[in-house]
């Protein structure tokens, strides 16, 4: 079987980690890195520690509005699907190279699969939320990462077929947390003490282009009460620059700013600090498997288990939720929502079978 698989960005890179060496113990693997994401800081270095194999193609398809950049990896995906002519075609998560990848798929007739489908935040003006709409209902194969979205993709009567299979990031994040655990070099380089410091990342549009939001979010970040490690986004910083805000920030005593980080100095942050502020969907799902509890600064998510369960907090950019929220105890308990870290063989296994039912 030869599947092609598309990634652009951060976390597609984090995700894929759980399933290409597997796959490419069964199948061929053809690897597209669209280049959404170009940056060393937000690329290069996730190849290397995760050891995600080389892509067999590098686009680099990156900048521009979101409509500019999925045009243009559809028109560089559809030459490039005729000439690998692939069984199926693999995407992650929510981005344009997830769209992009399912709809050249579908259009060439190459069957879909979805690693993350059925995750919904119900607010359509997050490009992240047409994305995900998008590709599930062009997709053949729905993986999930908890029955909740899967329920919600038959809801929704998807064409395709949909398999909870658990979600990948916890089959990655059980590989590296005993590694990261012990990097605490990067907490010394911080200055911060393990249980007394806070995590933050912020760089969804919704938070980082209005300049309105933005300056909330700068008075959110510099008003709290214990020191805070802020990795931050080439788009957050651009942005904050082009405001004025980064030399508030700069100057700010209790905020660490740093660039962003691999995989496993995030991860050792992560894992040691008292609790996490961020607008990211994947950081809100690390933080419930380790235990941390999370300030989401949206008035949604598409992760809500970790909002029923207790251990995540959608403050927004309201500064006095944001206190109250690191006030309150942590849960009793923190139940498995996303299964057992085993999600990337599930992957394998049902991109076999969807190539046993679709013969090529
Ligand atoms: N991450 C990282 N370094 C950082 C910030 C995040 O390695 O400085 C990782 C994080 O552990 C998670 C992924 O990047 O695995 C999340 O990416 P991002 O927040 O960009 O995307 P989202 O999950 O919001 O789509």
């Amino acid at each position: 079987m030869r599947v092609l698989t598309v990634i652009g960005n951060r976390p597609q890179f984090v995700k894929a980690a759980a399933v290409s060496f597997r796959l490419r113990e069964v199948a061929d693997e053809v690897l597209v890195h669209t280049g959404q994401h170009y940056d060393d800081d937000l690329s290069a270095v996730f190849f290397d520690e995760l050891e995600l194999p080389r892509p067999e193609h590098r686009l680099e398809l990156g900048g521009g509005s979101n409509t500019e950049q999925t045009g243009r990896m559809l028109a560089a995906l559809d030459p490039l699907l005729a000439a690998e002519a692939p069984d199926a075609v693999l995407v992650y998560g929510d981005t344009n190279s997830t769209l992009a990848g399912a709809l050249a798929a579908a259009q060439a007739r190459v069957p879909v699969a979805h690693v993350e489908a059925g995750m919904r935040s119900f607010d359509r003006s997050m490009p992240e939320e047409l994305n995900r709409v998008l590709a599930d209902h062009a997709a053949d194969l729905l993986l999930c990462s908890s029955e909740g979205p899967a329920q919600r993709l038959r809801d929704e009567a998807v064409q395709g077929e949909v398999v909870v299979v658990g979600d990948v990031m916890v089959d990655v994040a059980q590989l590296l947390a005993p590694r990261a655990r012990e990097r605490t070099a990067v907490l010394e380089a911080c200055a911060v003490e393990p249980g007394a410091f806070l995590l933050a990342t912020a760089h969804r549009a919704g938070n980082v282009d209005d300049p309105a939001r933005l300056e909330r979010l700068a008075a959110l970040l510099t008003g709290l009460p214990d020191p805070v490690v802020l990795p931050l986004h080439p788009r957050t910083r651009a942005r904050l620059d082009a405001a004025g805000l980064l030399g508030e920030l700069e100057a700010d005593l209790g905020v660490r700013l740093v660039p962003p980080l691999g995989y496993l100095d995030f991860t050792a942050l992560l894992l040691h600090a008292r609790a996490v502020l961020t607008d990211s969907g994947g950081v809100q799902k690390e933080a419930y498997l380790a235990g941390v509890p999370c300030l989401t600064l949206r008035d949604r998510t598409e992760w809500t288990e970790t909002v029923d369960a207790g251990w995540n907090v959608l403050v927004d950019l309201d500064a006095a939720a944001a206190a109250a929220a690191l006030a309150r105890e942590r849960p009793a308990s923190r139940p498995p929502l996303y299964g057992d870290g085993r999600a990337g063989a599930r992957v394998v296994q049902a991109l076999l079978a969807l190539r046993e039912r679709v013969p090529a």
